[in-house]
């Protein structure tokens, strides 16, 4: 190589350098699950001290839904409370169900009301307060054709198979569903909406969700997967689950086995923020790659929780170490009870221009609004053509450099 050409590739490295020097600078100020360990830990001896669990426990998921916190009195155990908050959780929780697992409480500050983690987790009065949301902004009562069904789309749909989840997200888009009692789909419909697809020749990607897919036992999801293997033109099956995030324990050797038998499998996840991407995700997370399963996660833009590009841009990168491949960013639907989360559109466009070119591809998701009325996902991204005549457009890099570029044909 000429000394030239040399001597210009350092200098443009000098300068590629400094596009990220103000997000270095920000990482101290962005806790992960990874820096925070030792502190989780900590947590995490205190819970269990307090409730008199084993370590064995603590590696249980059912002893950790058992012992879902779900009460103020017994929150005010492991966090600090003023009267006023005491009295917040008490009033918004007789409206909205809330639970949390002792797991993901050992994930929250105890000290902190602004936590990222309590955030997503804990009533607040806002939830109450929100008149302009609405129950069902995708209109999912409409498009159900067979019980447990949503179907949006021409060659794939959703099969509903519980209402419970390991965490009642604060944010949820379909509270209307989540009521007061956990409810696992009555076997009947489960069946309905198999044959459903089993009768639909177009359908060749089938979605479990629910609620939490995870949270059903190991033989039901073996029975769906093994009614869905028989459908021939069933290409693919996907979950819908956050255990990997609130419950990582959900993903035991039993469960890891039934998936790699039901290839091709892939499981979509959600997590908001670096801090939920500890060891103990990791280690579900890796269980499920060693079995075959292809992990992608599903974030959702919210006010204070993500709602930074530097956060965004760090959790995106923690989830490649875990093998998790960022799929979605969702702008925060208008479901009644979560306006105190919404964000504007320009929020989420600042994100995705702080990730292109910053970072590694593979860490970049699709920005997603979903349409009124159930029309469907739209993707959203910041400008990079500003124009396109017949033979030159004109197109923005990542470094915002304006370039006139040559779009004629060979022949032209
Ligand atoms: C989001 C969604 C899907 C899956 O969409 P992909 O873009 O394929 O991930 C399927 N059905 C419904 C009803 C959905 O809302």
């Amino acid at each position: 190589m000429k000394n030239n050409s040399r001597k210009a590739a350092l200098r443009r490295a000098e300068e590629l350098k400094k596009t990220i020097l103000n997000y270095e600078q920000a990482l101290p100020d962005i806790p992960t699950g990874f820096g925070q360990w030792r502190r989780i830990l900590e947590n995490q001896e205190r819970i269990k001290s307090l409730l008199g669990a084993t370590d064995e426990d603590w590696q249980d998921w059912r002893w950790h839904l058992e012992k879902r916190v779900t009460t103020a009195a017994e929150l005010k155990k492991y966090l600090t409370l003023s009267p006023q908050q005491l009295e917040e959780i008490e009033q918004t929780g007789s409206i909205y169900r809330w639970a949390v697992s002792p797991y993901y409480l050992s994930l929250m500050d105890p000290q902190n009301k602004a936590d990222p983690i309590r955030r997503q987790a804990i009533p607040s009065l806002p939830e109450c307060a929100d008149h302009i949301g609405t129950s069902d902004p995708m209109d999912e009562e409409h498009t159900s054709p067979a019980p447990a069904v949503t179907r949006r789309y021409p060659d794939r749909l959703i099969i509903n198979v519980t209402n419970q989840c390991a965490m009642y997200c604060r944010h949820c888009q379909r509270r209307r569903n989540i009521g007061e009692k956990d409810l696992a789909t009555p076997r009947r419909d489960l069946m309905a909406a198999l044959d459903y697809v089993s009768s639909n020749k177009e359908i060749r990607d089938v979605l479990l969700t629910g609620g939490d897919a995870f949270m059903l036992d190991n033989s039901s999801i073996a029975w769906l997967l093994e009614q869905l293997d028989q459908i021939p033109h069933v290409e693919i099956k996907r979950f819908g689950t956050r255990t990997p995030v609130t419950l990582p324990f959900r993903i035991d050797d039993e469960l890891c086995e039934i998936l790699s038998r039901h290839l091709p499998l892939y499981v979509n996840t959600q997590f908001n923020h670096p801090l939920e991407v500890t060891p103990a995700a990791q280690e579900a997370c890796f269980k499920l790659a060693r079995a075959g399963v292809s992990l992608g996660n599903q974030a959702v833009l919210l006010k204070g929780v993500n709602n930074d590009p530097f956060v965004m841009r760090k959790l995106n990168q923690e989830l490649l170490k875990i093998m998790v491949r960022p799929y979605y960013i969702f702008h925060p639907k208008r479901v009644k009870g979560t306006a105190h989360f919404w964000v504007k559109i320009e929020e989420g466009l600042k994100v995705m221009e702080h990730l292109r070119g910053y970072t590694t591809g593979m860490a970049i998701p699709t920005y997603i609004l979903n349409a009124p009325k159930g029309y469907g996902k739209v993707p959203l991204l910041p400008q990079y053509l500003l124009w396109i005549g017949d033979d030159t457009a004109v197109i923005r890099t990542w470094e915002n450099r304006i370039i006139k570029y040559n779009n004629r044909e060979a022949g032209d």
